[in-house]
């Protein structure tokens, strides 16, 4: 049976791993907030973060990918054209990473998106589109390491550069497989993920540093509760600050509640009231379904901020236009639970972290939904009218905000103090007794890293192995411990015991929870007196759901493609910037009075011209065809330019 040692061994180990930030990483090193429906990129810039804006000068990025006949669209571009191509617009994949098909959420989910999701190897969910003209199936992890490439390209456009290095923030309620597929899908997309951040912590990071561009002293412990209401996740975290150090007291939320639970009780509605008005429905038709989606969400911002407005869409459905009037009474009114369980959720983590609400120092509001005047009148009663933070950051932006910082740190940017982030654990893990119980050894909300052992032991004489089920705690608010109820990580054996009665064996297992939350479970014999076995290898594999996790060879036949599309973007890219150069050059030149003649600056301004309008008909060329071009103008313009240097400096 398992003993209780090795506890001691935790802090001082812990404590090796906070020093442990030692960095050694090359070129810029971003934040990236990859979120259910939205995502944020950020960089640490002349001592402060930069949140960049896309090429659409929005600072934060639909986390959409979309697949035509031609072409793969990623961000607002696929967001924009959802309506005319629903089946093939994909989004919401962080909900379905590292989870299995048959999950229950999975089922649900898949009911209420347009694209079509099938069963694929290994229990896991592939994302099925059309292509180019082809079925094409997708993981999650490749769809979100679309999205990750996107805002990649928005940080190299702006740094003009290329980005290696990333932080990447998960919900703090992510378990090990989502954690682990979300560190998956930063590697997919070329990336060296140095960090997997909880979302809360890096909020919290943003919010103490403004506290400290403003002067308002942080060297007093200030207990802060990060409520970060986005639009697919939903965490309640306690955060203590202090000079410095972060600690993430407890944390509660849901990995499936956003603005797209209010959204979809919405357009129910409407589809309820079309119905009702036209005795007809339209929820089988993704095209309707989606464009009222789209004309709720853009009202819901304007109910953010007005008590009533109208929606009106010609030609919702064969013709028929909708046109109605909603106000935020009757909003509130519809969802009226949904912002009732917000608020259980804050009184579950004060719970958890065993904390008064009197004793809260601050409300910090994070995520879209936050902006929804009810989500902060209802904070604001329950904290006795204290005043919720929001206008210290913008709070879609906290969270890419934080990773930036922490991606700063640990590329070693001088300036920034070095953050002690003392994040928790989110779910509870154990293993499976004899009585199909679940016996946790690491408990919900414990700090992490940790690394704990347990010894194990046989239980009949000379038995040759042992095998260990571990598990982690199931989904959200379930805390029985029963098999039934938790998620199966994966079991792990130990094999070619010794002949020994039973009860001689003593195995010591090691679980080990790394910064990232990622769970490794290794064990080593220390049967006393068995001196061969002392000298056996450590047995040290990782269990993290095995299963659901895609293998490494389709990881690296993904990097591959991954690449192949990034070869296409750097000679597309080159191109440009080529043109751009040729043409900057003329005009420096013409400035120092040595301008190049009438005819020779004819002939290289045609040939760029030619080349951008060539590039304006052909943005989805192969790497090849973009190289060919980029040669052909070289042919033309840069003899003329040599021989213009040549004379100059002759
Ligand atoms: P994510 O969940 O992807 O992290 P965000 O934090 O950016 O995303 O939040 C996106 C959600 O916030 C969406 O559901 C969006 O409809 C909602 N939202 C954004 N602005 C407003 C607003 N002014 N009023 C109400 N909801 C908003
Ligand atoms: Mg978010």
């Amino acid at each position: 049976m398992p003993g209780n040692e090795g506890s001691n061994i935790v802090s001082e180990w812990q404590k090796s791993r906070c020093l442990a930030l030692t960095p050694c990483i090359e070129g810029p090193a971003i934040g990236i907030d990859l979120g259910t429906t939205y995502s944020c990129v950020g960089i640490w810039l002349h001592d402060h973060v930069e949140i960049i804006a896309n090429d659409q000068g929005n600072r934060t990025t639909p986390s959409y990918v979309a697949f035509t006949d031609t072409e793969r669209l990623i961000g607002s571009a696929a967001m924009n054209q959802a309506a005319m191509n629903p089946m093939n617009t994909v989004f919401d994949a962080k909900r379905l990473m590292g989870r299995r098909f048959m999950d229950d959420l999975v089922q649900n989910d898949i009911k209420s998106w347009p694209f079509k999701v099938m069963p694929g190897p290994g229990y896991r969910p592939m994302i099925v589109v059309n292509y180019k003209g082809e079925v094409k199936r997708f993981s999650p992890e490749e769809i979100s390491s679309m999205v990750l490439t996107k805002m990649r390209e928005i940080a190299e456009a702006y740094l003009g550069t290329t980005v290696k290095n990333a932080v990447i923030s998960v919900p703090a309620y992510f378990n090990d497989s989502q954690r682990q597929a979300t560190k998956d899908a930063g590697v997919i997309s070329g990336l060296n993920v140095m960090r997997i951040i909880n979302e809360p912590t890096a909020a919290a990071i943003a919010y103490g540093l403004e506290l400290d561009k403003k002067g308002i002293a942080t060297s007093a412990k200030r207990n802060v509760l990060i409520f970060d209401l986005g639009g697919g996740a939903f965490d309640v975290s306690l955060v203590t600050m202090a000079e410095g150090s972060f600690e993430v007291k407890a944390t509660a939320g849901d990995t499936h509640f956003g603005g797209e639970e209010f959204d979809n009780r919405i357009v129910n509605h409407f589809v309820e009231e079309f119905r009702w008005k036209n005795n007809k429905d339209i929820s089988g038709d993704a095209t309707a379904v989606r464009k009222l989606k789209t004309a709720w969400e853009k009202a819901k911002r304007i109910l953010s901020f007005t008590d009533e407005t109208t929606i009106e869409i010609d030609s919702l459905y064969e013709g028929i236009e909708f046109s109605t009037n909603i106000s935020r009474a009757r909003f509130e009114e519809l969802n009226k639970d949904l912002f009732r369980m917000c608020m259980e959720r804050v009184v579950m983590c004060l719970k958890d972290a065993k904390m008064e609400k009197r004793k809260v120092d601050d409300v910090v509001l994070v995520g879209g939904s936050t902006r929804m005047p009810k989500v902060q009148q209802l904070l604001q009663e329950f904290f006795n009218g204290k005043e919720v933070c929001k206008s210290i950051i913008n709070p879609e932006e906290a969270v890419a905000y934080g990773a930036s910082v922490q991606a700063a740190i640990l590329s070693g940017k001088k300036g920034l103090q070095a953050l002690k982030l003392l994040d928790v654990t989110p779910l509870c893990i154990g293993f499976e007794t004899g009585d199909g119980d679940m016996q946790v050894l690491i408990p919900r909300n414990t700090k992490i890293p940790i690394r704990k052992e347990e010894v194990f032991t046989t239980s009949a004489d000379n038995q040759p192995g042992v095998l260990i089920p571990v598990f982690e705690e199931g989904d959200r608010i379930v805390r029985t411990h029963g098999r039934h109820y938790n998620n199966l990580l994966g079991k792990f054996v130990v094999s070619g015991l010794p002949y020994l009665p039973k009860g001689a064996p003593k195995l010591n297992v090691c679980f080990d929870i790394n910064a990232d939350g990622i769970l490794s479970v290794s064990a080593e014999d220390r049967t006393i007196g068995m001196k061969n076995m002392l000298t056996r290898e450590r047995n040290k594999i990782r269990i993290s759901n095995d299963k659901v996790r895609l293998s490494k060879e389709a990881i690296e036949k993904m990097v591959k493609e991954g690449e192949k599309y990034r070869e296409r973007v750097e000679a597309k890219n080159a191109l440009e910037n080529y043109a751009d150069n040729v043409r900057k050059m003329i005009k420096d030149y013409d400035m120092i009075g040595s301008e190049f003649s009438a005819d020779d600056k004819k002939r290289i301004e045609d040939a760029i011209e030619q080349a951008m309008q060539w590039l304006d008909g052909n943005k989805l060329a192969k790497t090849n065809e973009f190289k060919e071009r980029k040669k052909e103008v070289e042919s033309i313009c840069n003899p003329i330019i040599l021989a213009k240097m040549n004379q100059m400096f002759d």
